[in-house]
């Protein structure tokens, strides 16, 4: 019985590795944030230099910044599927969470302070909350799944795994055979 829990857990270990498209993805993120950290100087407020860009959001989350300025957490699946409202909308919008706890840690989330801050990075007001189509990538107990195969293994990948292969933005690797895993 343990042998072959242990068996089952092998059977999944896959590897994610992103390609050039996902790269130029995270790339178009970082040029936008270096964008809004200019116009933010132009106009008297200097962006935190040491708040890290992190890229590990996942689920239905758009952006997540942290009261300390020490990250922000983008999702590389919502802004492939969505680059331009992502670049215009949820970094300025993550931005201005950064900048408005610099200035007073117990400001309200999307009030005032808020507010003012995306009209300084974007000359207007911004929806508090993203409008991106996500039920595709919420978690659910039931996953559709697609299977995968190596040259010792089957896989069933989720939907989203499936998708950043079709997209071509990810690939996957079988850690046993290091071969990549393609749709069986
Ligand atoms: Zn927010
Ligand atoms: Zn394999």
């Amino acid at each position: 019985m343990i042998q072959i829990r242990v068996l089952m857990r092998s059977f999944f270990k896959i590897e994610l590795r992103y390609t050039k498209a996902m790269t130029n993805t995270k790339q178009a993120i970082i040029d936008t944030v270096n964008h809004y950290k200019q116009v933010a100087q132009s106009k008297g407020y200097t962006f935190p230099h040491h708040t890290k860009i992190l890229f590990n959001l996942k689920g239905a989350c758009a952006g997540r910044a942290r009261k300390d300025g020490s990250w922000m957490k983008f999702n590389l699946d919502i802004a492939s599927e969505n680059l331009d409202t992502f670049l215009k909308r949820t970094v300025p919008h993550e931005m201005a969470h950064i900048l408005q706890f610099q200035q007073d840690k117990n400001s309200k989330p999307h009030g005032d302070a808020w507010k003012h801050f995306c009209r300084v990075l974007t000359g207007s007001e911004m929806p508090r909350c993203h409008s991106y189509k996500v039920s595709h990538l919420k978690r659910r107990r039931t996953v559709l799944s697609y299977t995968y195969k190596c040259s010792c293994s089957t896989y069933r990948l989720s939907s989203i795994k499936h998708n950043r292969c079709v997209r071509g933005e990810a690939y996957y690797t079988c850690l046993k055979c290091k071969c990549k895993v393609t749709k069986a």
